[in-house]
């Protein structure tokens, strides 16, 4: 795919172009500090750009034939996944995550995402009903037309694609936007889709900020659907400006989950998860547990190991096959992590490990590096239980009942995923009915199959991803009656 370019373009009707104003965005490598290329800083004069091209192309696009579909979609696959080298270093760099991770997860499902999605609409069939009094009913799933997918910044292809291809297949055509925080794979994805011979306009993709392209694209009257990724507080502004126009919306918010711990747990095997899902991708992964709740019998055993492994995780170069953890993704959110860790001792709580930046040197100096940390001893009522940090940080709390444990797990006001580790299927189960979340994991964490609905309740968002969800997400349904 060639050198990877120090100046990001926009993807607009099939072509790279830069923003109409010709202004560009600085773009950061977390694990150094220093700016290493630029992306558009678009406005709504491009986002009406790609919108246009994306009109122009619906009616071809949408009566294109699954077949055509199909094949256009595992090309732009196998395309990522030839170039999954460059594709994994980018994300690498553009979001301080150990390459371990970018080559095996994030890009590896960004392929699958496509593959999953052009295999997914050639099985995907609609309802039909006999009706009494000679007639019957068949349901019509037609394409939204120009629809906007806006993505965050900490699993940055692989959610981004998660939104686009589903759109995709379903035959509307999209205006995307990554985040400016992460432009640099989406920009490779658009030489992806050129090689792959997309037709112009069927994919946009606009860099930029969110209060300026992110904004354009959401209140575009020509967009028929927003699917966000997201913090929830930009979901209750997308929400608020969607809403007018009644425009269908998805939002995958903000969590704080909890991992619930009883002490009849597989030990070994929860204590490997539990490491998982508390350090993965430095804690900035939608799903990571942040809130542990431990049986009080097991909790001191709890403690002392988690803490043990906790202190043997190595914090570097993202580069480094050695790195369990690289950097955060920005000097603000260093910022961010570092406010909670003073919080919660003016909250009363104790730093059991971590809880600073590790004196990291040469290029590294200047990144945004944080140890992973554990706190213990805060009430679930305090800020720090309460709000999403999204950072290599958890909190310990002991419970005595499956009562005390789904009050705690469920006393906040978010509900995106949760975790439950026992060996009673029995309690597992009454676990799972009362926890307040989208998706609840049994003695595992993040063991995901695409066809599953995706998706959090309360302030975790609106809607489902995954599966046969989104595709009726971006579909419309019609009634069609036919008496004989
Ligand atoms: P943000 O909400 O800050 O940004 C997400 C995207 O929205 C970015 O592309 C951003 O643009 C854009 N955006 C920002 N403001 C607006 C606006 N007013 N109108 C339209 N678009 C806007 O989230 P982060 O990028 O900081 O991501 C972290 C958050 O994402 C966490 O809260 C995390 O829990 C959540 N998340 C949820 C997941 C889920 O499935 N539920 C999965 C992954 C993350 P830009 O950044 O370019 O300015």
């Amino acid at each position: 795919m060639g050198a990877t370019d120090k100046y990001i373009k926009n993807y607009i009707g099939g072509a790279l172009v830069p923003a109409l104003s010709g202004n560009y965005l600085e773009n950061y490598n977390p694990a150094t500090g220093k700016v290493y290329s630029y992306l558009p800083d678009s406005e709504a004069e491009d986002v009406e750009k790609a919108v246009a091209a994306a009109e122009e192309a619906f009616a071809k696009w949408s009566g294109i034939g699954l077949q055509k579909r199909f094949r256009l979609l595992m090309r732009i696959a196998d395309i990522i996944e030839q170039n999954m080298e460059e594709f994994a270093k980018a994300e690498s760099t553009d979001t301080g995550k150990p390459l371990s991770m970018s080559s095996t997860v994030d890009i590896p499902r960004a392929v699958t995402n496509f593959r999953f999605f052009a295999t997914g609409i050639v099985h995907f069939s609609t309802q039909s009903h006999y009706t009494e009094k000679e007639a019957f009913n068949f349901t019509l799933r037609q394409p939204l037309g120009v629809v906007g997918c806006i993505s965050p910044w900490n699993l940055p292809l692989y959610l981004f694609t998660w939104k686009i291809a589903p759109a995709l297949a379903t035959g509307n055509c999209v205006v995307a936007k990554p985040s400016e925080w992460t432009p640099m794979t989406a920009f490779l994805l658009s030489k992806a889709c050129i090689e792959a011979g997309l037709p112009a306009g069927v994919l946009n993709i606009v860099h930029g900020t969110g209060p300026k392209a992110g904004e354009a694209i959401v209140t575009h009257p020509q967009v028929k659907a927003i699917s966000f990724t997201g913090g929830t507080k930009t979901g209750k502004r997308i929400a608020s400006l969607a809403a007018p126009e009644f425009k269908k919306i998805s939002l995958e918010l903000g969590g704080k989950n909890p991992n619930i711990i009883f002490a009849d747990c597989d030990f070994d095997q929860m204590m490997v998860d539990t490491l998982r899902s508390s350090f993965s991708n430095n804690g900035q992964i939608c799903l990571c547990g942040s809130r542990i709740l431990v049986e009080r019998p097991l909790y001191e055993k709890f403690r002392e190991e988690f803490i043990k492994r906790t202190r043997f995780l190595k914090v570097g170069d993202p580069f480094a096959k050695t790195s369990d953890l690289g950097a955060l993704i920005s000097k603000q959110q260093l910022e961010k992590v570092k406010s909670y860790i003073e919080l919660a001792e003016m909250e009363g709580g104790t730093v059991l490990c971590g809880g600073k930046a590790p004196e990291l040197d040469g290029k590294l100096a200047d990144g945004w590096f944080f140890k992973p940390t554990v706190v213990e001893g805060l009430d679930n009522n305090c800020r720090f239980n309460q709000e999403e940090i999204f950072g290599p940080v958890v909190s310990l709390q002991p419970f005595d009942t499956e009562e005390e444990a789904i009050q705690l797990a469920n006393g906040v006001r978010y509900g995106l995923s949760a975790t439950v580790w026992t060996r009673d299927i029995a309690k597992a189960s009454r676990m799972a009915e009362k926890l307040e979340a989208g998706i609840v994991w049994i003695n595992c964490w993040m063991h995901r199959d695409l066809r599953t609905p995706f998706g959090g309740v309360k302030q975790s968002g609106v809607g489902r991803e995954g599966g046969t969800e989104v595709l009726e997400f971006f579909t419309e349904a019609k009634n069609v009656c036919i008496k004989y």
